[in-house]
């Protein structure tokens, strides 16, 4: 089968980037059913969600049918592990399909995800879990419709072919867009190969791609980096904000782009807590919540070492161009931070609000106190309705006096039902759609999947998406994985 001429594949970074594209295929899918499918995604890109569903549109999605003249390949990459270089990472069970250009004239990447081993696959069967990528799917979802940049998934396919993890489990195929896989990664790679004219193209197809104003600039690749540092400050603090824990930020998994790329061991904080980790490998705590900042910054500084030779002949020169422009992450995140947390607690642009934020989160974390729920609840304290806050918290002599304090600088409710969600995927459930994935029952993924998609709108019937955990136990994981 091929797909009709209306889904059409460039080979943009295939062809400018060859040193970095390993032409490759899609392992067959013995039996393909789509488990779920994005239909809004779909019609964004100009695709017709009922010809996704055919025989055609599954080869695409599995990557078994490719459109005529398209050329798949595995990115190349390199990458800081948990601190530890790697020279040679790289799509082990990925394909970039190519990219396509949305209906809005965007161009998107289209890329598979558990589609067979490749030459990076190194040890790694080049499999994924149907459990894994609904994770994936219902994450990036949850994290787009809260406004946040990120990949996004466009379909869940189960493959037939059985998996080895732990168990035998049934897999499948992610397909997801991006605005690209450019990762700090990928200038390691080129930079390692010690070929200046590698490491020109790759910059200049990601200036084309994300930052064509830094083509204009006085030089165009400190600009590049400029408008790096200042996404992903961004990026970071909307994840600060919401409670969103990546889990493993390794340099191969932070994007040029700006967007939130490969969920893995990631969740999504219930009790507020700068320590929490939720990956079951991060025993150090190094991608725990409020590390994700630092943790970033460092990851740039590995950018800005991948990208010297291009910012000054001089190398001295060039370390303290890129020296300067690492130096601006922590204001602008902190601008990003600050603002995002001012809109949170509903305060107007011109209060001192830092103090009474700061002793609140500190009283949140003593006190286990649940995110999502404690920052939607000061919505309803603003209307007069202090209980539902009050009910969360233990140290009610503590949390009466910041009512006080705080209901005196004029917080604004409207804006406060703006910014903080009603529905986040909370692990509990989660992990109960995904069990129900596994076993062939998708209700309670597109349950959790309605309430996420839209989290700022509180609706009856929905209660349940709305609170914490009933059982909680502390020590949640989420597992590496795959
Ligand atoms: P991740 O941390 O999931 O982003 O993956 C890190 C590296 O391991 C990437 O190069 C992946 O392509 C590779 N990888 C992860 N799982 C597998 C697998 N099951 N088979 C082959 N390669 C894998
Ligand atoms: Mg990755
Ligand atoms: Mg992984």
């Amino acid at each position: 089968t091929q797909a009709p001429p209306t889904v059409s594949l460039q080979a943009l970074f295939a062809r400018a980037l060859p040193e970095m594209a390993q032409p490759w295929q899609a392992e067959a899918a013995p039996d393909p059913q789509v488990l779920v499918l994005n239909e809004a995604l779909a019609t964004e890109l100009g695709l017709d969600p009922a010809w996704l569903r055919s025989g055609a549109g599954v080869g695409l999605l599995t990557g078994n049918a490719v459109p005529a003249g398209a050329t798949p390949v595995a990115q190349a990459y390199a990458g800081h592990q948990f601190g530890q270089y790697s020279p040679r990472l790289g799509d082990g069970r990925a394909l970039l399909l190519g990219e396509l250009t949305a209906a809005d004239g965007t161009l998107r990447d289209l890329h598979l995800k558990g589609s067979g081993r490749t030459p990076f696959a190194r040890g790694g069967d080049g499999l994924a879990a149907v459990g894994p990528m609904l994770r994936e799917h219902v994450t990036s979802e949850a994290m787009h419709a809260l406004g946040i940049p990120t990949t996004r998934s466009l379909a869940v396919t189960a493959t037939g072919r059985h998996v080895v993890r732990e168990d035998l489990l049934p897999g499948a195929v992610l397909a997801r867009t991006a605005s690209s896989h450019l990762r700090v990664g990928s200038f390691q790679l080129a930079r390692a190969t010690g070929d200046p004219d590698l490491l020109r193209r790759l910059a200049d197809h990601a200036i084309a791609r994300h930052h064509p104003a830094a083509a204009d600039a006085e030089n165009p690749y400190l600009a590049l980096f400029a408008g790096v540092v200042s996404a992903q400050a961004t990026l970071v603090a909307r994840w600060m904000l919401v409670g969103f824990v990546h889990g493993v930020l390794n340099t191969d998994n932070v994007t040029i782009s700006g967007e939130t790329i490969d969920y893995g061991p990631c969740a999504f904080l219930d009790a507020h807590d700068p320590a929490t980790v939720f990956s079951s490998i991060d025993h150090a705590g190094r991608y725990a919540y409020g590390n994700q900042p630092v943790v970033t910054q460092w990851n740039l500084a590995r950018l800005a070492e991948a990208l010297l030779p291009l910012v000054h002949e001089d190398e001295e020169q060039a370390v303290a161009a890129v020296v300067e422009v690492l130096g601006r992450f922590e204001p602008s995140y902190d601008a990003a931070w600050s603002a995002g947390m001012r809109a949170k607690l509903g305060l107007p642009e011109d209060s001192d609000h830092a103090p009474l934020r700061d002793e609140l989160l500190g009283l949140m974390t003593r006190d286990h106190v649940d995110h999502t729920s404690f920052f939607r609840a000061l919505g309803h304290a603003a209307r007069g309705d202090a209980e539902p806050a009050r009910s969360l918290v233990l140290d009610l002599g503590a949390i009466d006096g910041w009512l006080e304090r705080w209901r005196a600088l004029g917080p604004d409710a409207e804006v406060m039902d703006r910014v903080n969600p009603v529905y986040v995927p909370r692990n509990h459930l989660v992990e109960e759609a995904l069990a129900a994935g596994t076993e062939g029952d998708l209700a309670p993924l597109q349950q959790l999947l309605d309430a996420v998609s839209d989290p700022y709108r509180e609706r009856p019937g929905l209660e349940r998406y709305a609170a914490p955990d009933p059982d909680a136990s502390p020590g949640y994981r989420t597992f590496c994985g795959t």
